[in-house]
């Protein structure tokens, strides 16, 4: 009897944490993008023309700086109008880390690119790592954020050794400092709307308006005249 009454107890206890665990994921997610792993292989743009990710809920365990301590030698475009990415050094075979959780979808040489990485991540965007001294990771792999993926290296077209980091959708690369400070190696923390447009091109933006809206109105007074900008 004893024993019976514990597991009730023990039972009890569980659904209550479970309720309440789903309920915290009802209201943190915006995009059902962020929570479904198996939805990682779909177009995000497949409902409408426009998608939401809201980096402002994302936890140390859920983003990572592709290479801690990284500087840029090459940005995205730039001088060098069609460079797809953000070139970032540390020193040779230093550690490359997932920039978000996902699949891998490319693993191997790739043409210029040489040992190249492709991660599809759940919340819609594709990341890629290149100029690898070698791949640690198979395709069909799932990766967590932050997790090692490779060492760098200078294989394919590179000069020296780095890592030249893409952000995608649907291999489509965007400017990676949109959504990442390399200056601090961290990821930035607003809610961005990424809108596939007539033409084809990619438009992204902060979804300030919306979540203005949202703050009590001494909030916005309190911040209104000194926001920060970091769009250097
Ligand atoms: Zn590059």
């Amino acid at each position: 009897m004893k024993n019976f009454c514990i597991h009730t107890l023990i039972l009890l206890f569980m659904s209550a944490a479970l309720t309440a665990r789903a309920q915290d994921e009802e209201k943190a997610d915006i995009d059902e993008w962020q929570t479904l792993k198996v939805e990682a292989a779909r177009d995000p743009f497949e409902k409408k023309n426009q998608f939401t990710i809201n980096f402002r809920n994302y936890t140390v365990e859920e983003w990572a700086y592709p290479l801690p301590g990284a500087h840029v030698i090459s940005p995205f475009g730039g001088a060098r109008a069609h460079h797809a990415g953000t070139d970032i050094k540390t020193c040779p075979n230093d550690s490359v880390h997932a920039a978000f959780a996902g699949e891998v979808i490319l693993s191997g040489p790739h043409y210029g690119y040489g040992n190249c990485i492709v991660i599809r991540h759940a919340n819609g965007l594709e990341t890629l790592y290149s100029h690898n001294s070698k791949n640690l990771v198979k395709v069909g792999r799932w990766v967590q954020a932050g997790e090692v993926i490779a060492l760098t290296g200078r294989t394919g077209r590179a000069t020296t050794e780095h890592v030249h980091f893409e952000t995608r959708i649907r291999g489509k690369a965007f400017d990676s400092s949109s959504i990442f400070d390399h200056d601090r190696n961290q990821l930035r923390k607003d809610i961005f709307v990424f809108e596939k447009m007539p033409n084809g091109t990619l438009r992204i933006s902060k979804a300030e308006k919306s979540q203005e809206a949202k703050e009590p109105a001494k909030e916005k007074a309190k911040n209104g005249a000194t926001q920060p900008t970091h769009n250097q």
